[in-house]
């Protein structure tokens, strides 16, 4: 494998990629426009105008903005089982991803990475940035987002793609590729061309830290609790008036400050108000649930009925009620009914040269909706860190880790 030719296409690639601005937007992804933002459509149409340059005739970008594009497998290898890879066109809203000026930091010395604006990257805080000493790190100007997340996993699989079809002593089976809209405003599996789809695994290119693999991702409920107060006038209200924005108070009170997202961290689950609105009359307060465990999840359902039964309790004449919705599913039940996925994924990383090690994700992704549909989907690794934040960084050997693996990953499923 030609080492230094993956690296520069993946660094090019990467550049011209993240030269877009593709950040989404919450606001349109909720009330239904998909994509919800030009710059993905932008970046789709480049990345199928070079797919089909690379000789993917059938690739195209749907009205909904995902692009689908299938490699075929070498010759005698048709039958072999097809797999799918996966990223996702575009960029979180906590940062700009407009006019991103890449910087590129050679031959890392260890010693902090300056920002305009007064931000930096520290080693001392940053124990992966610490751990790169001698390799090539790329950072935004610290006015933007770098772009990794998912830029990085983009160009990773374009960069499989070229090499692939460079190279076609190199026997694989089917590939096929989904990039995704929408993924970092939750919807970005809302329109999956599902019946398009032949593969029956999946793996999302969408994580960090090199030889990183996500199988685990939370359990995800949400709970709408709404109070129903009596209103009355303010200056005759004793012993009649029942105060809905006290109702809620109250209850947001009583959640477990011990059990939430500011307190817990690795495989803790949480109790987290994210919503209020309200007057005296009625009044409502989200709360999301988040647990890897499906029985405790069922625990922390329960526990919020009681917290609302005790508030009816506390205020005489109030009502409450609680409305359940499941967001997500924890992918690793399915994930784990289907054992050659990861095992693949694995032998892969080994043939590259990369220990791999296995991570929860404290939230949900692309995979996690996708492994829920029946389509086993854990994630791989792209070399990006310090995701959406203006010091977001990539490491260059990473990526290139990356793209050896997914290298791998085509020749194993091809077997
Ligand atoms: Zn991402």
């Amino acid at each position: 494998m030609n080492e230094s030719f993956l690296r520069q296409h993946v660094l090019d690639r990467f550049l011209r990629y993240i030269a877009i601005d593709t950040q989404s937007s919450h606001e349109r992804a909720d009330a239904g426009i998909q994509p919800s933002t030009e710059g993905q459509i932008e970046l789709g149409n480049l990345l199928v105008t070079e797919l089909i340059q690379m000789g993917l005739t059938n690739t195209k970008i749907d009205e909904n903005g995902y692009v689908l594009a299938h490699l075929p497998a070498s010759t005698g290898l048709e039958n072999k089982p097809s797999f799918g890879l996966c990223s996702h066109l575009d960029t979180a809203a906590e940062a700009s991803g407009k006019n991103v000026k890449a910087q590129i930091v050679d031959k890392y010395d260890g010693s902090v990475i300056h920002l305009s604006e007064g931000h930096s990257i520290d080693p001392a805080t940053d124990s992966a940035l610490a751990a790169c000493v001698g390799e090539t790190i790329i950072t935004s100007d610290g006015t933007t987002l770098l772009g990794a997340d998912n830029k990085a996993g983009i160009a990773g699989i374009m960069t499989l793609v070229h090499y692939l079809t460079e190279n076609p002593e190199i026997q694989h089976g089917p590939i096929e590729i989904v990039f995704s809209p929408d993924e970092e405003t939750g919807h970005g599996m809302d329109r999956i061309p599902l019946e398009k789809i032949t593969s029956k695994a999946f793996y999302t290119v969408d994580g960090g830290q090199v030889g990183e693999i996500e199988t685990e991702c939370f359990n995800a409920w949400k709970c709408d609790v709404v109070f129903t107060g009596i209103a009355a006038h303010l200056g005759t209200a004793r012993g009649k008036m029942v105060n809905a924005v006290s109702m809620a108070a109250s209850f947001v009170s009583a959640l477990p400050a011990r059990e939430s997202p500011e307190t817990t961290s690795g495989y803790e689950g949480y109790f987290c108000p994210l919503e209020i609105n309200g007057s005296g009359e009625t009044a409502s307060v989200t709360v999301y649930l988040r647990d890897f465990d499906l029985s405790e999840m069922e625990k922390k359902l329960d526990r919020v009925d009681v917290f609302a039964t005790a508030i009816e309790a506390q205020f005489p004449g109030g009502k409450v009620s609680v409305t359940r919705t499941k967001q997500y599913l924890n992918m690793k039940e399915k994930l784990d009914r289907a054992p050659h996925v990861l095992e693949l994924l694995k032998r892969a990383a080994k043939n590259a040269g990369v220990a791999t090690s296995m991570s929860p994700i404290r939230g949900g992704t692309d995979g996690s909706r996708l492994t829920e549909m029946g389509i086993p989907t854990p994630n791989i690794f792209t070399g990006g860190h310090n995701f959406h934040s203006r010091i977001e960084w990539a490491s260059l050997e990473q990526m290139t880790a990356m793209v050896k693996t997914l290298i791998e990953l085509a020749k194993v499923w091809g077997e």
